[in-house]
C-alpha cells in the first residue's frame, strides 16, 4: 500500500569553536564538524516538491543548532582539563546501544510467548510457566541496563587520565587563535 514518500536531506558543515578553559583560563580553538539529516514525509506523494525542500530546511536548521550548541571532547592544550560541557556530552553519548538493547529485551518475551502459546508440544498444565519464563528472563534486565548505564556515566571522569596524555591530545586537536583566524578566513 502506497502511503507516501519519505524525504531525507543531509547537511554537513564545520565551525571553529572557541573555548576558555574553566581551570586555567587559557583560550584555545578547535574545528568541530557535524553531519545531520532532516526528514519530511509527503503523504500520498501529493507534496513532493514541498517535502523535499522541507527536509532540506530541517537538515539545515539541525546543523545550525548542532554547530552552535554541541562540542567535541578537546582537552585544554595547556593544562589538559576537559571542559564541563565536554564531560556532559561524553556522558550523554556513551553506550548508545543500550536503548536498542532495551527495546529488544522488551519485545523478545512478547514474540517468545506468542510462539510458545501456539506450540502443541507443551503440556497444558505447564503452559503458564512457559509463558511467564521469557518475561522473567528479560524484563528485569531492562532496569539493570538503564541503571548500569546511569551509574557508569556518573562515575566517568575523563580528567582521571594522566595530564600529560590529555595535554598531548589537546595540542593535537586544538589550534591557536591565530590559526583559527586563518582557518575561518580561508573558508
Ligand atoms: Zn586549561
Amino acid at each position: 500500500m502506497y502511503l507516501g514518500t519519505d524525504f531525507t536531506a543531509t547537511a554537513a558543515g564545520s565551525v571553529i569553536k572557541r573555548v576558555t578553559c574553566a581551570q586555567c583560563n587559557h583560550e584555545y580553538c578547535y574545528e568541530m564538524a557535524r553531519k545531520v539529516t532532516g526528514k519530511s514525509f509527503s503523504a500520498l506523494g501529493l507534496a513532493n516538491q514541498h517535502s523535499a525542500s522541507a527536509a532540506e530546511v530541517r537538515a539545515a536548521e539541525r546543523l545550525a543548532r548542532s554547530l552552535a550548541n554541541s562540542c567535541d571532547p578537546v582537552p585544554c592544550p595547556e593544562c589538559g582539563h576537559y571542559q564541563p560541557a565536554m564531560v556532559e556530552r561524553l556522558r550523554r553519548t556513551r553506550f548508545p546501544w543500550v536503548g536498542n538493547a532495551c527495546v529488544l529485551l522488551f519485545l523478545f518475551p512478547l514474540f517468545a510467548s506468542t510462539i510458545i502459546g501456539t506450540s502443541k508440544s507443551i503440556p497444558k498444565d505447564q503452559l503458564p510457566y512457559w509463558l511467564v519464563a521469557p518475561f522473567v528472563a528479560s524484563w528485569p534486565l531492562i532496569p539493570l541496563l538503564l541503571l548500569g548505564r546511569a551509574w557508569l556515566n556518573r562515575v566517568i571522569d575523563p580528567d582521571a587520565q594522566s595530564a600529560d596524555k590529555r595535554i598531548a591530545l589537546g595540542r593535537r586537536l586544538s589550534m591557536t587563535k591565530t590559526e583559527a583566524g586563518r582557518a575561518s578566513a580561508d573558508s
